[in-house]
């Protein structure tokens, strides 16, 4: 059994839906004191409502410095440090390169790449006080491994976090802090499910496990990568999907 997070401090941002949402409630119930960061402060203070009254919100844009500073003062203030960055805030929206401007390429990089640098940089200060500092940072297999036509910035932005996570891993090992990724599949969030069950069921036959994940299938790699007993490990990657990477053809993945 995994010692428990009970009373660590732990920021996850964009948490107020989605894959977010899931990593936060993976940790409330494991006892630790979450901060829930997106744009929408109402929206996150709603799913920080949902998650009981260790949880709490905070409104702020991961691809602006000094909102990153001002959202790790409050989970400092609040919670009396920061034990636990997840940085997962992301966007994918899709263009192919023939039709994409260089703001929507810029848009991406910004928000999943920079982002994820602004996060841990304002986190920084407060992960070093702690006896245990953890980065989790959700990357994807888009990119580092698999393509699909649309996300060639998104691929780039998530191939790009796991560059930041082998050199932060190393600048950060002195401090005691370590940086992992999480590399999720399919993952059903509400933005999915608004595909329709066809849409789903097509994308699950493609998984050797033949479903789609759970935001909560993330969650707990997360809690892993975070906990005491993952200490050994930085700058390293679990890809959470069901086996989807693996077939090499149709016939590899009805066989
Ligand atoms: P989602 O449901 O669209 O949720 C995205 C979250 O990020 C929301 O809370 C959103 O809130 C927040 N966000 C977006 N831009 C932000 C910004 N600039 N600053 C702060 N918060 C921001 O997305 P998701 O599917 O859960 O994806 C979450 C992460 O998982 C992303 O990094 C994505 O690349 C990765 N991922 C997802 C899948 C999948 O199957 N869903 C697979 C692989 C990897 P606001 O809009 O209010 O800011």
């Amino acid at each position: 059994m995994l010692t428990s997070l009970k009373g660590k401090s732990v920021v996850v941002t964009g948490a107020s839906k989605g894959i977010g949402k899931g990593i936060a409630r993976v940790f409330a119930r494991s006892g630790a004191n979450v901060m829930v960061v997106a744009r929408n402060a109402r929206q996150a203070r709603v799913a920080a409502k949902e998650l009981g009254q260790s949880a709490s919100a905070f409104g702020a844009d991961v691809t602006k410095l000094e909102d990153m500073e001002k959202m790790a003062k409050a989970a400092a203030r609040k919670n009396g440090g920061i034990d636990v960055l997840c940085a997962n805030a992301g966007i994918f929206p899709q263009a192919k390169i023939e039709d994409m401007s260089p703001e929507q390429w810029d848009e991406v990089l910004a928000t999943n790449l920079k982002g994820t640098f602004l996060a841990v940089k304002a986190c920084l200060p407060y992960l070093k006080k702690s006896d245990a500092g953890r980065i989790v940072i959700t990357s994807s297999i888009t990119g580092p491994i698999t393509g699909f036509p649309g996300w060639t910035h998104y691929g780039a932005s998530k191939s790009g976090q796991l560059g930041f996570i082998r050199t932060a891993s190393i600048e950060l090992a002195k401090y005691g802090i370590t940086v992992n990724a999480v590399m999720p599949g399919n993952i059903v969030t509400e933005g999915l499910e608004g595909l329709g069950a066809d849409y789903l069921k097509t994308m699950a036959a493609s998984i050797p496990l033949k479903r789609l994940g759970s935001v909560e299938d993330i969650g707990y790699a997360a809690l892993f990568l975070a906990s005491k007993e993952a200490g050994y490990i930085t700058g390293q990657t679990i890809v959470v999907d069901g086996g989807q990477i693996l077939p090499e053809s149709l016939e590899a993945l009805n066989a």
